[in-house]
């Protein structure tokens, strides 16, 4: 067993981004206010507002008066001074989208593919990243990284490595590693839940949560978990299968091989194959041209698995909410979850329920925009070394 200690480099790089997150959460801080808000020395605080302000990644605003001292300088963070890449792939869609440090989009692109295949799917994606790098000029020297979002879970003989929520003829592709080489960019791979979650921390409902969970209803069903501020992704990088835990001993068979997985019941793939779509070539949006007396039928499957899935996922995590948010167009998972209380007793049973459950980001972008922020979640990212020189 292997415990990691901290060092020295990897405590400023840490304290580096609580103090981009602070700033990206209030707007403008001065530098008293980011002592305080991050419980650092003021003097740590100073080194890494000079270092980050050197680097262009913040830019100091008008002088504050008070009292009697010194006017306070606020700073804020500079969009334009680092950007990043999402890139989210799916069964049917393809999408790129480049954004900035406050999360603002610049390139959007979505491309229909059916059933990707590796080698023409990176072509592909070779051609827009040029398309980028033309666009950002000598703005390219800024760019972050690329997060890569697909269906997990990853590298597991088993659950689900046959079933159609995973992306067949990718098994042995290493995606983080091409794209790496083609970009010569830093890669980071990961799964749709957890790139939701880190999105939500960033842009959405979770920005005052240190620890939720986001549960993702895309063509299966996943969860991101975020403890303490940290992705917790397990020990072979597929924490939050939740999709899997029987939760109808007997019910609907699953590829996995068991009978009754949550995700036979909550899923865009449930929802399809309920209101009569094809499972392999319906999108998302199909849904809204489904009979609504059809939906709300299926619907009435959801409720008691999903309310399940909730009161484990309190239980075991005393998490600050449960967010649900995925691919389901935003009018139909409104539907679900204005249906869902009441919700079974548990350890965040003594809240109110509007904090319990949030809506998270939904439609076809929370992907790829939750893959964007991962290179700048990515504390070790070696590009903010090089920014910092
Ligand atoms: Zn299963």
């Amino acid at each position: 067993m292997k415990t990691s200690g901290t060092n020295l480099e990897h405590a400023r790089a840490h304290n580096r981004r609580v103090i981009i997150e602070a700033i990206r959460l209030h707007g403008e801080l001065t530098r008293a206010e980011l002592a305080r808000l991050t419980a650092l020395t003021p003097q740590t605080v100073s080194n890494i507002v000079a270092e980050l302000e050197q680097a262009g990644l913040l830019t100091s605003r008008q002088p504050r008066k008070q009292g009697r001292g010194q006017p306070a300088i606020p700073v804020t963070l500079n969009p334009a001074s680092a950007f990043s890449i999402g890139i989210h792939l799916d069964h049917q869609t393809l999408l790129i989208v480049l954004v900035d440090l406050t999360g603002d989009v610049h390139f959007r692109r979505l491309i229909l593919v059916q059933k990707p295949q590796p080698d023409a799917t990176l072509a592909r994606i070779a051609g827009e990243l040029a398309a980028i790098r033309q666009q950002l000029g000598a703005g390219w020297q800024k760019v972050l990284g690329i997060g890569v979002v697909m269906p997990g879970p990853f590298g597991v003989e088993g659950i689900s490595s046959s079933g159609p929520t995973t992306l067949h003829g990718w098994e042995e592709v290493d995606i983080a590693a091409r794209l790496a080489e083609m970009s010569q960019l830093p890669v980071t791979l990961e799964n749709d839940a957890t790139v939701a979650a880190i999105g939500e921390r960033f842009h959405g409902v979770a920005r005052q949560l240190n620890s939720f969970i986001y549960l993702y209803i895309g063509t299966g069903l996943g969860a991101g978990i975020l403890m303490d501020g940290h992705v917790y992704s397990g020990a072979a990088h597929n924490s939050g299968e939740i999709g899997h835990v029987v939760v109808e001993p007997g019910g609907r068979a699953c590829y996995c091989g068991n009978h009754g997985c949550l995700e036979r019941y909550v899923s865009l793939q449930a929802a399809y194959e309920f209101c009569g779509l094809d499972p392999m070539t319906a999108l998302p949006e199909d849904l809204l041209q489904v009979d609504a007396a059809c939906f709300d039928r299926w619907i009435d499957t959801v409720l008691t698995p999903l309310r399940q899935a909730i009161n484990m996922l309190e239980c075991i995590f005393d998490a600050e909410s449960v967010i649900i948010g995925g691919m389901m167009p935003p009018v139909l998972l409104d539907k679900i979850i204005q249906r869902l209380p009441p919700l079974y007793q548990s350890v965040r049973g003594r809240y109110l329920t509007g904090t319990r459950l949030k809506t998270g980001m939904t439609g076809s972008d929370t992907a790829a925009l939750g893959a964007a922020a991962l290179p700048i979640f990515d504390e070790f990212n070696p590009q903010f070394q090089v920014l910092m020189k």
